[in-house]
């Protein structure tokens, strides 16, 4: 600890210091959530710098899209893990909107991303959303939107299946799980429209696969998909 956070930390911080929700240590005056150093070293995936990526290669031949990335790689207890937990199940807003300016930085290197014209987070079943009170995916959305000036639009692509969890299913029973399970309230939005997907983790894709597939059936819709992080090991 400097001296400097010692004479500029409020009394309670020297009890209770906040702590940096990657690694777990102490932050300095100068930092808020995450950091420095893990903001350096947190792994992404850079796939802007590839043709193709894993994310495109899963979704390949399976339903028609533009573009599919994520910013991150995801792997157990990786600290993109701890920050994407402590977001989802702690309820940490702040953090998902730092993650979320993290990821409009790096969708910025992509070229096709200037072609976007809205912002569509994955739905939330309703039983869901009671359960956690707020969607990830809509504060990601919200994020990247105010900072690339794009509209979002949370309310046309709605999820119509209450749909059990996907983390201990094989893939077969992924996709079965989650076929048929989103609806558009109103086609005529994204007619014509180039649409951004937000999603937090990408595992086998089938979730992502099912929305795109009822986007695809909007009239001259073409769908982008973006996701927080890539899951490597699940
Ligand atoms: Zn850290």
């Amino acid at each position: 600890m400097f001296l400097n956070d010692l004479i500029l930390k409020p009394i309670t911080q020297l009890f209770f210091p906040t702590l940096c929700h990657a690694c777990s240590n102490e932050l300095l005056s100068n930092e808020h959530l995450i950091c420095n150093y893990c903001m350096s070293t947190l792994q992404k995936t850079n796939f802007h710098l590839v043709i193709s990526n894993p994310v495109e290669e899963k979704l390949f031949g399976r339903v028609k899209f533009e573009n599919a990335t994520s910013i991150f790689y995801f792997s157990k207890k990786s600290k993109v893990q701890h920050l994407i937990h402590h977001f989802k199940y702690k309820k940490n807003i702040a953090l998902g909107q730092l993650l979320a300016r993290m990821m409009a930085k790096q969708l910025e290197l992509y070229r096709w991303a200037s072609d976007i014209q809205v912002i569509v987070p994955l739905p939330l079943s309703s039983q869901k959303l009671k359960w956690r009170g707020f969607n990830q995916s809509e504060i990601i959305a919200s994020e990247i939107g105010v900072r690339l000036n794009i509209p979002v639009n949370n309310s046309d692509l709605v999820r119509i299946k209450n749909t059990s969890s996907q983390t201990k299913k094989s893939n077969l029973e992924r996709i079965q799980n989650v076929q048929n399970a989103f609806s558009l309230n109103n086609l005529k939005a994204f007619e014509n429209k180039h649409v951004l997907l937000i999603d937090d983790i990408i595992t086998t894709g089938a979730t992502i696969e099912s929305c795109i597939h009822t986007l695809n059936q909007v009239h001259n819709c073409k769908v982008s998909v973006l996701s927080i992080a890539y899951a490597t090991d699940l």
